[in-house]
């Protein structure tokens, strides 16, 4: 981190981001203060001779710069952290490691390279990982150095030094974007915008402006935006208004986009890319074995058009989509038997990813169930069209069976009672596909873990 050398930080959070960016602000030469709640956290802080500090203490602020926090503290809602309210209260500008990152980066980069390396940031509420990992991918295949980093890969403080003409891939979610005081990423890529996680932004529009604040400031030099939902349109038509007509491009599946600017559309199973209205390339997307499906079709052409905007050729990019490996507990495809394939899709969370999934397979046997998200699950009854049997797991495994409407529906409550009852009745042609649209901490420590758990009950079996 450059341009804190003899300045005084406090981190607030020492997992692994803040632990990684106490180690960035020694290195460039501050003083660092560290606190976290837990004291197991603060004796690993200790142990790598960082001093510790209690912030809640009368004072504690006295001639601190910056506090640095972590994504999983809540700086305003449901309530803010009171160590953050402090930081405040005391007029200390709060940062993160994404905010420090931008910085940084730049300025290093800058000062080294003939052309300056790029940062292309990638927030959303659905698809995120799989666009930020795709377009990582696809630059590798295509021979450009690339890093990824965010939410995904390494800590944005634990990246390699830049080399010359290298892009970084970030992903970001809400939680980053709403805390960072410097956000400046030459292409930003917004995926969808559905409901998630709106405890922590008091509602809808505080987790849209928190997403948003990633094209605000003059914004990006590229911006690739999902248009498929009102959001999407008005940010493209904000960044548009003024800009050069490559500045934005346009992205959406299911719709056939054909105005004046850029676009990347699927449909059907193909991809086009339009630019004032003619298509100047097109890729049959079907039969790709990593990206099933109209929401991974969505975010090829996300990952398509950063790509594109970076100055890589369609072909380039159509032989890298091909061999797009998947991410592990996104449409994963874990094995086939007997005609039967198994499908890990725990990072389905909510019901708007799992609604993605139910249409991307056909005659599928449904594990779903957990920890219940705002909303309801009225959205996810209605596409059920595929389903032959859900199969419910989760502490309130009947009630959840209740809210999916007309759909046959056993109560397992466990993933073995589950993944047994599932291949039991499976047959050829049949596709068991675990995608909870609920979060999994009424029984799990996080999605992995449940990926993980149908996995090895599913091999077990086999
Ligand atoms: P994120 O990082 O934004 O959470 P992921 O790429 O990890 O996104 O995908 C999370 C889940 O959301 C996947 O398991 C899939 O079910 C669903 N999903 C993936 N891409 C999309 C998309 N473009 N639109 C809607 N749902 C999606």
């Amino acid at each position: 981190v450059t341009g804190v050398s003899g300045e005084t930080i406090a981190v607030l959070g020492l997992g692994r981001s803040g632990l990684t960016a106490a180690r960035a602000l020694r290195e460039g030469g501050a003083t660092v203060l560290c606190w976290d709640d837990n004291p197991a956290a603060r004796d690993t802080a200790e142990t790598e001779g960082f001093e510790v500090r209690d912030l809640m203490k009368q004072g504690a602020f006295d001639g601190i710069a910056a506090l640095i926090t972590s994504p999983g503290i809540p700086h305003l809602y449901p309530a803010p952290n009171p160590v953050i309210a402090r930081a405040y209260e005391a007029g200390i500008p709060v940062d993160n490691d994404i905010g420090l990152f931008f910085r940084s980066y730049a300025t290093r980069a800058w000062e080294k390279f003939d052309t300056s390396p790029k940062v292309i940031a990638v927030t959303g509420s659905n698809g995120k990982s799989t666009t930020s990992a795709l377009i990582h991918h696809v630059l590798v295949d295509a021979g450009r150095p690339a890093q990824l980093a965010g939410n995904i890969g390494r800590g944005v403080l634990d990246l390699d030094p830049a080399i010359d003409g290298e892009v970084v891939v970030l992903e970001l979610s809400s939680y980053q974007t709403d805390l960072a005081r410097s956000l400046t990423p030459d292409v930003a890529v917004f995926t969808n915008l559905s409901p998630d996680h709106l405890d922590r932004h008091a509602g809808f529009g505080g987790y849209f402006a928190a997403k948003r604040r990633l094209f605000a400031e003059g914004g990006p030099d590229r911006a690739v935006i999902g248009v498929d939902e009102v959001e999407g349109r008005y940010l493209a038509a904000q960044m548009a208004e003024g800009a050069a007509d490559d500045r934005v491009i346009r992205v959406s599946s299911g719709t056939k986009l054909t105005g004046p600017g850029w676009s990347v559309f699927a449909r059907k199973g193909f991809l086009a890319e339009t630019r004032k209205g003619r298509q100047v390339a097109s890729i049959d997307l079907r039969g790709i074995k990593g990206l099933p499906g109209a929401h991974n079709h969505q975010n090829a052409c996300a990952a398509y058009a950063a790509a594109r905007a970076l100055g890589l050729a369609p072909r380039q990019i159509e032989a890298a989509l091909k061999t797009f490996p998947g991410l592990p507990h996104r449409s994963q495809l874990i094995a086939e038997a007997d005609g039967i394939a198994f499908v890990n899709d725990s990072k389905a969370t909510n019901v708007d990813s799992a609604v993605m999934a139910l249409r991307a397979y056909e005659r599928i046997r449904w594990i779903c169930g957990g920890l219940q998200k705002e909303g309801g699950l009225d959205a996810l009854a209605a596409e059920t069209g595929n389903v032959r049997k859900a199969y419910v797991i989760g502490r309130e495994a009947a009630q959840f069976a209740l809210g999916l409407g007309g759909v046959e529906a056993q109560v397992c409550t466990t993933m073995a009672a589950a993944v047994e009852a599932a291949m039991q009745e499976a047959e050829p042609g049949d596709t068991v596909l675990l995608a909870p649209a609920a979060a999994s901490f009424d029984q799990y420590d996080n999605f992995e873990l449940r990926g993980d758990d149908f996995v090895a009950e599913v091999t077990a079996r086999l």
